[in-house]
């Protein structure tokens, strides 16, 4: 029996679903590849899901890690200090953007984002939440009632009162086609009128991400989280900001994906890339809201000694390494050499740093064509590329590698990304 059928047989879910009966088993990884069970090389552009931030195998965090290990504490609890966990809290709150913040460990993005929903709610005695359609924020009751994507989310067994503002979403829906300066405007008002309509004002926050990941890439244009901020500070209303994907310079010319905004969240959440692997999330905020029930910053594992050792050597490496430097480089380079291309079925290549999105259509219209994303998809691995998909259509292949990308590598992707877009493109006709 295959792995995958012994998965099958024995798991529930997702993951069949994602490569079918291709299902890939990765055995071993180096820098920016890995290899599967039959020996066969991949170039990663997805980076996982953007959680090897640095890259795989890299010595600075295995070495963190063995130390870690070698002490004979993997875990402890709760009930006692651990020093890399403060260590990394010093940090992060450092890097925050946020004066005198505080920070909680959690183990992943959904609990991070259950959290700070937590914190929230609780400082503003209010359980209605402002989400955006097309977000995605994780896999509990509540992240998934403010997870607006058709494909993930069950808002109709919702511990919260969601209400839904519109996506910047540039090609499809209300937003589509607008200029930057009408699409700020029409957010606004659209936010305006959800408070008005539906709400007393009496609403604990907003949650977005900077940039929609798992949505397909999509961004509003700078400044629209801080327009929306003006609106949201009339009603005392907090902003959270998911940067579960867009965090630790991914975007390049930020650090976090909020900066692009003129704007400071009273919560961040991030997962992911922090742990390089490890699992790693948490909320960094106001010392104010955090602190203000105690209990509900309590986890067994979140921040354990393991993962906390990982998490230091993880933005250690970040920061000495200007890796929001070499994202920016590296991901314009990609980003020019995919907006040079002219083929029927591309229609828009979008965002920021090593965060991109290629969305697919059907020649001559802006109908999506999650076939032919597929077809690309299929045709990248086949020729040694990982790439991510998504989008709310199926229709936009994401591109999160490791933020130690070269040049080099880069290139190597692009020419096999070039490759499968013009094979799909003239299977298309
Ligand atoms: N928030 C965002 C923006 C994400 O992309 C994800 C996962 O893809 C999550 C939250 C949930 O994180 P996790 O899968 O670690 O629970």
């Amino acid at each position: 029996m295959s792995l995958l059928d012994r998965h099958r047989a024995v798991m529930p879910g997702w993951m069949p679903l994602y490569y079918g009966d291709d299902a890939l088993e990765i055995v071993s990884g180096s820098g920016r590849r890995v290899t599967d069970a039959t020996g066969r090389s991949y170039l990663d552009f997805f980076g996982g899901v953007l959680t090897t931030m640095v890259g795989y195998d890299i010595a600075e965090i295995s070495d963190a890690v063995r130390a870690q290990l070698a002490t004979g504490v993997a875990h402890t609890s709760t009930l006692y200090l651990i020093r890399r966990q403060v260590e990394l809290a010093e940090k992060i709150a450092r890097v925050s953007g946020i004066p005198d913040a505080r920070v909680f460990f959690t183990n992943s993005g959904t609990e991070a984002n259950e959290s700070a929903l937590l914190f929230a709610t609780n400082a503003r005695r209010s359980n209605q939440i402002l989400a955006i359609k097309n977000g995605y924020h994780g896999r509990t009751f509540a992240t998934m009632a403010v997870t607006g994507h058709r494909g993930w989310s069950s808002s109709s067994l919702s511990p919260l009162t969601v209400h839904w503002l519109a996506s910047a979403d540039r090609l499809h829906g209300r937003m589509a086609g607008l200029s930057d300066s009408d699409l700020i405007d029409a957010a606004v008002d659209d936010l305006r009128e959800v408070l008005a309509t539906v709400t007393a004002g009496d609403v604990a926050g907003l949650i977005a991400e900077p940039i929609q990941g798992v949505g397909g890439i999509v961004h509003g244009p700078d400044g629209l989280l801080g327009a929306y901020r003006k609106v949201l500070a009339e009603h005392g209303i907090l902003l959270i900001a998911d940067e579960v994907q867009t965090g630790w310079g991914r975007t390049g010319e930020h650090f976090w994906g909020y900066q692009a905004h003129g704007v400071t969240p009273d919560l961040i959440t991030f997962a992911k890339g922090i742990g390089n692997g490890f699992a790693l999330g948490g909320v960094v905020g106001r010392a104010e809201i955090m602190n203000a029930v105690p209990a509900l910053s309590f986890s067994t594992f979140g921040g354990n000694p393991i993962s906390a050792a990982a998490g230091n050597a993880v933005l250690d490496y970040v920061l000495s390494h200007d890796l929001q430097g070499n994202a920016q480089r590296v991901g314009s380079l990609l980003l020019a050499g995919l907006r040079d291309l002219q083929y029927d079925i591309l229609g828009e290549v979008r965002g920021r740093g090593l965060m991109i999105g290629v969305e697919f259509v059907r020649p001559g219209t802006s109908e999506p064509d999650p076939a032919a994303t597929l077809r690309v998809f299929e045709l990248c691995r086949t020729g040694g590329l990982l790439v991510g998909k998504g989008g709310l259509y199926g229709n936009v292949l994401r591109i999160g590698p490791p933020l130690t990308l070269t040049e080099d590598e880069a290139r190597e992707g692009l020419a096999v990304l070039v490759d499968a877009i013009a094979t799909a493109d003239a299977e298309s006709r």
